[in-house]
């Protein structure tokens, strides 16, 4: 497990006329599932880069362990650190299991001491050993070749792994399925984990922390559930949906309806329950209120209209962050005849 921490965190490219990153500082906990989460060009690929030494920071620090990596030699980081990036790059004159073993045999074991391990590493990223060693990257279908990736990234038994918008090229339903193998394996591994994307479902579904990137800024950091509950400004609020009601609904907890009383016959509940949860229940058993119960200590009631007012106080605080951007927003210039400005979020 590996601690990372970003300290003012600035990177500068020539002739830029704005910071891709732009003063960042966050810390990633050491079995961390970190998300960097923000539209294209906001500086994702930039910090994560940053952390194997395949660009340093202009300015600021980063240090992984608590050693700045501009102290390591980049070889023997990015040993340590296993980097997933879209496009695999799977060699395509190696089989699956050559694939796999390029750093180990880097690092000097022989074939015979990483066979087990190959097949322990395709078995843990769910491929069949005995049916996909031998195959070329041409005799797989694009999520294989994603799984081979992060089985080859897995092969150092990195304590941190790079992942850079890893399903971004897969349909949806593949998607879902790496997504899931990803949170079994973590799981497993306890590996610290910093996984780029600008799907916001991949973020809610992965992340334990999200970091969210707008234009080389760093907009808002927290659980899922904090930005969707409290987003720091009209952007995260958008960009999260908070406004968006099936999502409040599968990622509040039903403890943010919590009103006081309670009726000793109700269905229970439990607190870390989502609203969706809460919701369903109170529509199948058809009562009007569940007893919300902590460590089994009762500690309120949850109704359908206390459901409803979270909801509406979350609209309410979105639109009132809408309505407050916009007023900040420098009135467009009008011109005879030109489009309405687009909206770019
Ligand atoms: P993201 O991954 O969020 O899409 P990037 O980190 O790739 O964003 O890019 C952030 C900004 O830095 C963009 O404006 C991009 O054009 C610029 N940029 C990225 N890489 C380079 C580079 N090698 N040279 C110059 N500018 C770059
Ligand atoms: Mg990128």
């Amino acid at each position: 497990m590996a601690k990372v921490e970003f300290v003012d965190v600035t990177k500068t490219y020539p002739d830029a006329a704005q910071n891709a990153v732009d003063h960042v500082s966050f810390s990633v906990e050491a079995g961390a599932l970190c998300i960097l989460l923000g539209t294209s060009g906001s500086g994702k690929t930039t910090l994560l880069r940053m952390v194997n030494r395949l660009s340093d920071p202009t300015s600021g620090v980063i240090r992984v362990d608590g050693t700045p990596t501009v102290d390591q030699d980049p070889i023997a980081l990015r040993r340590r650190i296993g980097y997933v990036i879209q496009q695999v790059g799977l060699f395509p004159h190696l089989t699956v299991e050559e694939n796999v073993r390029v750093v180990p045999s880097i690092l000097g074991q022989s074939a015979s001491e990483t066979s087990g391990r190959v097949d322990e590493l395709l078995q843990l990223v769910g491929l069949e050993p005995a049916e996909y060693r031998k195959r070329f990257q041409r005799q797989l279908s694009g999520g294989q070749q994603q799984r081979v990736g992060l089985a080859r990234a897995l092969a150092a038994d990195p304590s941190l792994l790079l992942m850079d918008e890893p399903f971004g090229a897969l349909d949806a339903i593949t998607r879902g399925r790496l997504q899931d193998e990803l949170l079994r394996i973590q799981r497993e591994t306890g590996k610290t984990i910093l996984f780029v994307t600008h799907d916001v479902e991949e973020a809610f579904k992965l992340g334990s922390q999200v970091v969210v990137m707008d234009q080389g800024h760093l907009m808002q950091e927290g659980a899922p559930v904090d930005l969707l509950a409290r987003p720091a400004n009209a952007f995260v609020g958008k960009l999260v949906g908070s406004a968006n009601v099936l999502r409040q609904l599968e990622y509040l907890p039903a403890s943010a309806a919590c009103e006081s009383g309670g009726d000793s016959s109700a269905p229970r509940i439990a607190a870390h329950a989502t609203l969706l949860d809460a919701l369903l229940q109170l529509m199948q058993s058809k009562r009007r209120t569940l007893t919300l119960e902590d460590d089994g200590r009762d500690i309120g009631q949850v109704t359908l209209s206390g459901i409803s007012n979270v909801m509406a106080a979350a609209r309410q605080t979105a639109a009132d962050q809408a309505a407050e951007a916009a007023e900040q927003e420098p009135l467009p210039a009008r011109v005879e005849g030109a489009a309405p400005t687009p909206d770019l979020i």
